[in-house]
């Protein structure tokens, strides 16, 4: 089957019964939804650019599984050149949409859980590699958005899966049957779970002998009986819900998406099962899938600061500063930033290597060291863009004013007109350019944007303790201290 088009992507949410629930009510209608359309026009946006032959290189690639040409996020990584291609996709497509556009996810438990299968059948002589195989398939033919999901609520994080009050508290088999599993459980703050076609849950820390039930992973579709969602808020998101106030959302036409995810019962079919009850590769399946997420915040999160960074050199031009020296070195501090996060991404690919399946992954050390950094640069980034920007992309009156024709002025000066007078910047600069770039500003920076932008940086792919473990795993400070003995002529 060939590549979807974007509309043929939206088309196809409608035909699913996903169950979709926000401030406390079923939403029957979700695609059209003004605070969900945005989310849904970015996941869009990776079927549109692989459509175009500009793009072609970066968006599609050959499928190791059928030869087919194939959305290079349903794609199994072959080589470090594929690797490095990933991260490049991943920065257009912020530079695009300036958001989280949430496909990655998928992509992401695609290759982590495909190197792990064919290691736990190689240990258990079970047949789960074949299992997704035929899974990934299916997902490539039908050039599917998948929902890569792994962070459990975790309840008391002090416990394992098995001591929790609360056995919900980490997604688990129920009821084993001959055809297949009974799960129940959720996962929290899931990207583009409500966008997705079909889930991939995988299980979200190491697991011990006692664990069994909970070191589980499965294939099911978003729609499947059991299955519902609840909309995650964001930052001022019902400013998308007002008529006539798109200047002030500051993005209109694209934003990120997260949503708890429930299982509430729901039968698994046994050809859709990866992991069942090998407790000893729960462990596995998250370092790789972790390692390949934060591998591509070196991409996402740095398209999305291109963005940012231009928004800032715009605010800087529109109040007339741009010459002023101070300006210039915080936009070259935020470009020397953002390219630091690139370097990480494009680093970590380069020296990717071969998994046992053959898919290839990426260094891990570097990964991580990737994503700390995105921890903290964007919260830098953006500390500058407020700083350029200037107070007012937080007091500014709303876009009705801007418009208002109501006479409040000694002469019969409208609202409009007063706001039009006092917001103007620099000469031939309109004041709703200077507007829409501060609005823009604030979305990034504290708004709706901000989850994709600065929280998801912190957290997003595992908080910064995470990645500071597994550096402290693969640092390799024995083999350093060895380098200094060496040359210092220390002897043991
Ligand atoms: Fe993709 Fe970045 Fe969103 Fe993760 S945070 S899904 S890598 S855009
Ligand atoms: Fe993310």
């Amino acid at each position: 089957m060939a590549l979807k088009t974007a509309k043929e992507y939206i088309d196809s949410l409608r035909q699913l019964k996903t169950r979709v629930y926000m401030f406390g009510e079923k939403i029957d209608n979700w695609v059209d939804h003004p605070m969900i359309r945005p989310s849904i026009n970015c996941v869009a946006m990776t079927y549109a650019l692989a459509q175009e032959p500009e793009y072609e290189d970066l968006m599609t690639a050959t499928s190791s599984l059928t030869g087919h040409k194939i959305n290079r996020f349903t794609h199994l990584h072959q080589s470090t050149e594929d690797l490095i291609k990933k991260v490049k996709m991943q920065r257009l497509l912020g530079q695009k949409t300036a958001s989280c556009f949430q496909r990655c996810v998928g992509m992401d438990a695609f290759n982590a859980v495909f190197s792990s299968t064919y290691e736990i059948d190689q240990a258990h002589g079970t047949h789960y590699h074949e299992n997704f195989k035929k899974f990934l398939t299916y997902v490539q033919d039908n050039d599917l958005t998948v929902d890569g999901a792994m962070t459990d609520p975790k309840g008391d994080r002090s416990k394992a899966p098995h001591q929790q009050a609360d056995p919900d508290m980490y997604v688990h088999v129920v009821e084993r049957r001959p055809d297949g599993i009974v799960v129940c459980g959720a996962k929290c703050h899931q990207t583009g779970s409500v966008n997705s076609h079909w889930h991939i849950f995988m299980p979200t820390i190491s697991m011990g002998p006692e664990d069994k039930d909970w070191a589980v992973s499965f294939a099911c579709p978003t729609d499947a009986e059991g299955l519902y969602m609840i909309y995650g808020r964001q930052s001022c998101d019902t400013r998308k819900m007002e008529q006539g106030c798109h200047i002030d959302v500051g993005n209109a036409k694209f934003g990120g998406q997260e949503a708890l995810v429930v299982l509430d019962h729901v039968f698994i079919p046994n050809e859709y099962i990866f992991l069942n009850g090998e407790t000893e590769f729960a462990g596995m399946i998250v370092e790789r899938f972790a390692g390949y997420h934060r591998q591509s915040y070196g991409g996402c999160k740095v398209g999305v600061g291109d963005v940012v960074i231009g928004a800032a050199a715009l605010a800087a031009e529109y109040n007339g500063v741009e010459k002023a020296s101070a300006v210039k070195d915080k936009l070259i501090e935020m470009t020397h930033l953002n390219e630091t996060l690139y370097s990480c991404g494009i680093a970590c690919s380069c020296e990717g290597c071969p998994t046992k399946a053959g898919n290839y992954q990426i260094d891990l050390l570097l990964a991580n060291v990737c994503k700390q950094n995105v921890t903290r640069f964007p919260y830098e980034i953006v500390r500058l863009a407020e700083d350029i920007a200037g107070g007012l992309m937080v007091t500014m009156p709303s876009q009705k004013d801007f418009e208002s024709d109501l006479p409040v002025g000694r002469e019969g000066e409208t609202i409009g007109e007063i706001c039009q007078k006092y917001f103007a910047g620099r000469e031939g600069v309109s004041t709703e350019d200077r507007q829409r770039v501060m609005r823009f500003l604030e979305n990034m920076c504290l708004g709706a944007a901000a989850v994709g932008y600065r929280t998801e940086s912190m957290h997003g792919a595992g908080s910064p303790q995470a990645q500071r473990i597994m550096i402290a795993r693969q640092g390799n400070i024995q083999g350093k201290k060895q380098l200094a003995k060496d040359i210092a002529g220390i002897k043991d």
